[in-house]
């Protein structure tokens, strides 16, 4: 579909019934409204309508049906596979619908679905509350929470949608609902880690927990020590407290004044910690990494959470090209650790990364069969990253993440986490989802039989 197809008239009508802006390809603004976070993704929408409420939603959602359009939903716009997009199709953006409303009494917080992480962190800090989310502040809290999401308080409190107490969420049938465990149970089942193939999700209503000041930040190694580090780290983090966490990563220390100039460029292993709680827990877990290898760079330090959680922002800046891919890992065994630090020590550019988040303790908490997100037994995330700012670069990050993802797919669990994946197809969602996918392809049945929600990690009915 091209607008061009549909007469003035009748664009102009559904114009006017909204509250918020359509954007069209003859929009001045139309090539900044279809650039999302990865500027590898290059689609041409037939429109944007960016919403300003749940109307505008319901406008477009029927705008959407009668006209044939495929229908994409963005929130955030992080999704590496460009998945809040699509060409020819109406972009349901609900990047204006950022409310949020702290109930200390319940202890909750109600979340409008176009908030990203940095909106709900600044506006839970005054009160030294949060829940589980991601570690870069300008990703969506949508396409996170729908794919499960996890980050640094995840040990200590699970996943984010283990702190979901209630979605409000529009159906396919044009149907406004609630979900939580009493109403709609199968939905709501259904969300918590099955992405946006159910509806489109207009607020959340997340439990609080407690995280105000945390000791935290990187310590880091020469790569060649990633041999001793890397078991090291599997055996401590197997068994740490659920108030300790952190992630090992591959990377390259970007050259900015930050960091020490003569390690600048070179290729490290490392941590990044967030500890909650007692100090003395988190001095014994720091001492037991500083004792058994000294690293050459040591910035863990006491800070607020909501500092911690933007940290990274400006390392990565919308507009760079991301190509990237996850895994699901249970054991971390001898051959494993010699595959991932063959692979890492080629790292293709200097943005290029590999993080190992912990998905144990809390996680652990449930069951693969609990919610939608199959994969509770895994003990890391693992995200093969390869970015760069110039796209003549795009075919190095690709080759080199697809074949380091190859190399380590055998000490894997089959699938990966649906917000790294690219487009891998079918096969790779089902590996994904497990047992869970066939519970997951009835409930899509029943609220989505025509796939009116596809453009996602799609689960056909
Ligand atoms: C730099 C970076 C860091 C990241 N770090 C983490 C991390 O620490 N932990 C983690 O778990 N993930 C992380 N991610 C992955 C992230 O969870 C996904 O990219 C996620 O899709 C982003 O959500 P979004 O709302 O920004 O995406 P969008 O691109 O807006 O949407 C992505 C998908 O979600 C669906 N969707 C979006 N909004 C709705 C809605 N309201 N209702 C129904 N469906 C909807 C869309 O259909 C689309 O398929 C990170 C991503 C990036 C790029």
């Amino acid at each position: 579909m091209e607008t061009k197809d549909l007469e003035p008239k009748v664009l102009d009508a559904f114009s006017s019934q909204l509250k918020g802006e359509l954007i069209t390809p003859q929009s001045d603004r139309y090539d900044m409204f279809r650039r999302v976070y990865n500027a590898m993704i290059d689609k041409r929408p037939a429109m944007i309508v960016r919403c300003e409420n749940v109307a505008d939603i319901l406008y477009s959602l029927e705008f959407g049906k009668t006209h044939d359009i495929p229908i994409a939903i963005r929130s955030g716009g992080h999704n590496a596979a460009g998945l809040g997009i699509a060409d020819h199709g109406i972009v349901i953006d609900l990047g204006l619908m950022n409310g949020i409303q702290v109930d200390l009494k319940f202890n909750t917080v109600r979340v409008e679905a176009g908030c990203l992480l940095g909106d709900i962190d600044h506006a839970l800090a005054p009160f030294g509350k949060a829940f589980p989310t991601g570690i870069f502040s300008t990703t969506g809290i949508s396409g996170l929470t729908l794919g499960g999401g996890f980050g640094h308080l995840s040990r200590a409190y699970g996943l984010t949608i283990d702190s979901l107490l209630e979605a409000d969420i529009i159906l396919a049938d044009g149907r406004l609902i609630t979900t939580d465990h009493h109403n709609f149970p199968d939905l709501f089942w259904a969300i918590r880690g099955g992405g946006g193939n159910f509806g489109i999700v207009t607020s959340y209503l997340f439990e609080l927990h407690p995280a105000g000041k945390i000791h935290g930040g990187p310590m880091l190694w020469p790569i060649e020590e990633a041999r001793h580090i890397m078991p090291f780290y599997r055996d401590y983090i197997l068994k740490a407290p659920k108030e300790i966490y952190c992630y090992f990563a591959f990377l390259t220390v970007p050259p900015v004044s930050i960091f020490p100039e003569h390690l600048h460029l070179k290729k490290m292993c490392g941590l990044i910690w967030c500890n909650l709680g007692s100090t003395i827990k988190s001095n014994q877990a720091l001492e037991h990494f500083r004792n058994f290898k000294t690293p050459v760079l040591d910035y863990v330090d006491f800070m607020d959470y909501y500092h911690l959680q933007s940290l990274f922002d400006a390392l990565y800046p919308s507009g760079l090209q991301w190509y990237w891919k996850g895994a699901f890992i249970k054991d971390l065994d001898k051959d494993a650790i010699t595959k991932n630090i063959a692979f890492a020590k080629l790292l293709p550019t200097p943005h290029s990364t590999v993080h190992f988040y912990p998905i144990n303790g809390a996680c652990h908490d449930k069951k693969n069969g609990d919610t939608a997100w199959g994969n509770r037994d895994a003990n890391w995330s693992q995200v093969i990253v390869g970015v760069d700012p110039d796209p003549t670069n795009n075919n190095k990050i690709t080759h080199w993440a697809k074949s380091y993802w190859e190399a380590i797919h055998p000490y894997s669990l089959g699938g990966g986490y649906i917000n790294f994946m690219m487009d891998e197809g079918q096969d790779q969602i089902k590996a994904s989802y497990r047992d869970n996918y066939d519970k997951l392809q009835k409930i899509k049945q029943k609220y989505d039989p025509k796939n009116l929600f596809r453009i996602n990690q799609n689960i056909e009915p």
